[in-house]
């Protein structure tokens, strides 16, 4: 195993986080900046130098004992290149020459990874996939991501993107998603559209425990709608059923697809536990074939928040490190 320490850059769209990490995935000293990403390109490949150069600081590692930076950034990225052709956080911006430019300002070698599948990466190395051999994630929040890991290697596919599952289509002529088109899984089970559901079962005249709060203008979170749904009430406990067969098929569809031995769920809808598990396991067991289940666990992440700047840590481990 190498000495050498890694940095984990996880650009998000409010914050910046950034990691020094060494080649067993300890996490030596880590930081959260607010990404500006209103302020320009220059601005943010700026803030992600002044990351790198603080946690080096923080956890006392001299500049010739890092092995390389991994960058997880949200967007249409060209991972070859280095280049993130149209970024998810910096308004107005195009063809961001990130790996060349950290390059050039810190010294060290930089690697691009989309977000999505460095926090795969994070749960294939060390956390609920550690030791799968291939697994696939989705992360269930405000939309749903997605990233696979094949044989210890992060999936890209020609053009870098693959593992978008939250667009694979799970109903002919269903719901508009946000990408534009209809019937994604997105549209289904991420918690923008469970909201959005809740909302148009009370318009509807449905029943729930919330409806009075909802009608006079009252805000409703996923968190409410599960509240609810745990006190039994029937509108709610309904959306997480549906939501989590939707889920449940777009897992049976990776299963036929891949065949991983693990799928992990992640992101901040994954806390309705059972309510979301329970749905999925009878979906898997209905309709996915005996062969594709058998050896293949549907399971929540282990890492939480960290896993963004473990996993573009571990991936630039992959790429630079000597040895593991
Ligand atoms: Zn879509």
């Amino acid at each position: 195993m190498t000495d050498k320490c890694f940095v984990g850059v996880d650009l998000g769209g409010t914050n910046i986080k950034a990691g020094c990490i060494t080649a067993d995935a300890e996490i030596l000293s880590k930081i959260s900046v607010p990404t500006e990403g209103e302020r320009g390109q220059e601005h943010v490949i700026g803030r992600i130098c002044g990351a790198v150069d603080s946690v080096l600081e923080g956890a006392g590692r001299p500049r010739d004992l890092v092995g390389g930076v991994g960058i997880g950034f949200p967007g249409t990225l060209d991972i070859k290149a280095g280049v993130v052709r149209y970024p998810a956080n910096i308004p107005g911006c195009r063809n961001i020459p990130v790996v060349q430019r950290v390059r050039e300002r810190t010294g060290f070698p930089v690697l691009l990874e989309n977000d999505a599948n460095a926090a795969a990466y994070a749960e294939y190395w060390v956390g609920a996939a550690r030791d799968a051999g291939s697994m696939v994630m989705l992360t269930l929040g405000t939309g749903v991501g997605g990233g696979i890991v094949i044989d210890g290697k992060v999936l890209h596919g020609n053009t870098d993107c693959a593992g978008e599952l939250g667009h694979m289509i799970i109903e002919v002529n269903g719901r508009k998603c946000g990408c534009g088109k209809w019937g994604c899984l997105e549209a289904y089970a991420s918690a923008t559209s469970l909201v959005k559901r809740f909302a148009e079962a009370v318009q509807a005249g449905h029943l729930t425990v919330l409806a009075d709060h909802f009608k006079t203008g009252g805000k409703v979170s996923a968190r409410d709608i599960y509240e609810a749904a745990i006190g039994g009430d029937e509108v709610s406990c309904r959306l997480f059923r549906e939501t989590g067969s939707y889920l449940g098929m777009g897992i049976v569809n990776i299963m036929h697809t891949l065949n991983p031995a693990r799928i992990v769920l992640s992101g901040g809808m994954i806390a309705a536990g059972d309510l979301l598990m329970r749905p999925i396991r009878e979906m898997v067991e209905a309709r996915a074939l005996s062969d594709a289940q058998r050896n293949c666990e549907v399971i929540f992440a282990a890492l939480g928040e960290d896993a963004g700047l473990l996993g573009a840590a571990g991936c630039a481990l992959a790429e630079f490190g000597t040895s593991r």
